[in-house]
Formats: structure tokens, sequence, C-alpha cells
């Protein structure tokens, strides 16, 4: 495994913030078992996490009035630095008001900060992005191998429920490629009770 220190690369016209690699889940589609890097960034381990004034450093050194948006997201779950990642994304947004700024969570942060987390993203975030990747909590435990097990599931859930009341554009995720069609119309019965939208997104292949 190579590692080195990027914290900022770019994905079509996002450019994604890289701030932890550490992750509560072990899915079984993880980009990161893949490969080093993702869109043919250098290698997203870090040697080490790097600092808010290097991840402000970083992201201020690219031209942030030619994107779409900022994207936390990694090769980690980024809520493990919550705090952080908020402070960032408000520094940010205190520069460029209009740039839109997404969080990619695997929904954990409760659990993983030991409280309620959901107010932390109001006001930094404009999306939430959760990956749901499965409508049935023993399915969800069995293909992202949770550190928390089954209870990850409902945590998930809650805070879905929470969040958007916080951040409106929240959404659920699922990988095309690891859920059936029956188990996608049941993910959209889910996110539909609980008033959030659902995208489908494809897997991300190996790299040839
Ligand atoms: S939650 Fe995300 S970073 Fe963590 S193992 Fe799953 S896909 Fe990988």
């Amino acid at each position: 495994m190579t590692k080195s220190m990027c914290i900022t690369y770019f994905v079509e016209d996002s450019l994604y913030v890289n701030i932890t690699n550490r992750c509560s889940n072990r899915c079984d589609f993880c980009i990161r078992n893949n490969g080093d890097g993702a869109y043919g960034s250098e290698s997203l381990w870090l040697l080490r996490e790097p600092t808010s004034d290097e991840v402000l450093d970083s992201i201020f050194s690219r031209d942030l009035t030619a994107i779409k948006e900022l994207v936390f997201c990694g090769y980690g779950e980024p809520s493990y630095r919550l705090y952080d990642a908020r402070k960032i994304a408000l520094a940010v947004k205190e520069r460029y008001p209009e740039l839109r700024i997404r969080i990619n969570t695997n929904g954990q942060s409760d659990l993983i900060l030991g409280c309620s987390t959901a107010h932390l993203y109001e006001g930094a975030f404009d999306t939430v992005s959760i990956s749901l990747n499965s409508p049935h909590p023993d399915e969800y435990d069995r293909i992202c191998h949770s550190k928390y097990g089954v209870l990850a599931f409902s945590s998930i859930l809650s805070f879905a429920s929470e969040v958007k009341k916080y951040v409106p554009d929240t959404r659920f995720s699922v990988v095309s490629e690891f859920i059936s069609s029956e188990d996608i119309l049941e993910c959209r019965r889910i996110a539909d009770e609980l008033g959030v939208t659902l995208r489908v997104r494809d897997y991300i292949p190996p790299a040839p």
C-alpha cells in the first residue's frame, strides 16, 4: 500500500476532500478494496490525518470558482472528524458562500461520536448523502460489516430522520450492483417514509 498526503482531488467538476482513513465499516464494495486511489488521484491512504489548517490550505490552493461542489468523502468515514469537517466547511462558506458542500457518510456519526450529531451538519453542509446499501439490518451487516453490528442500521435510520431537519437535502444512496431491484424498491419506501430521497449509483470498478 502506497501512502501520500493527497488531501483534495478532482472528480469531474467537483473537488473531493480526504480527511481521514478511519471507518466503522468494512463494506464489500468499498472503493478502497480496488487500489490506493480513485478517479486518477494519488494514493488516498494518508501518511497521517491532515490538520484543519492543512485541509483549508489544500482547498484554497484550488480554483473554487471552477467547481460545482465540494465533497467531504475521503478514503474513510469523514464523520470521525465531524467537528473539524464542520469547522473547515464553515470557513470555506465564509469565503465562497455560493459553493455547495456535500458530505458523504455511512450515517453512523451518532455511534462514532457517542452523541446526537444531526445538529452539527446544519449550516456547514448543503447535502448529506448517506450510504444505505440495504433495507434489511441483517443484510446491511452482512455486506457492510459495521463494528457496531446490527445496531448500525437502526442508528442510520434515526440519524437520517434527524439530520434532514437540519439539512433538507438529505439523501440515501445504494450501489446498484449490490442490491436487488426488490430491495431498491424497499429502500425507496424507507426513504419516502423518512422524507429523504434515494440515489441508486453505479459501482466504481477496479482500475485496469
Ligand atoms: S463506509 Fe465507505 S469508506 Fe467505509 S468501508 Fe464502506 S464504502 Fe468504504
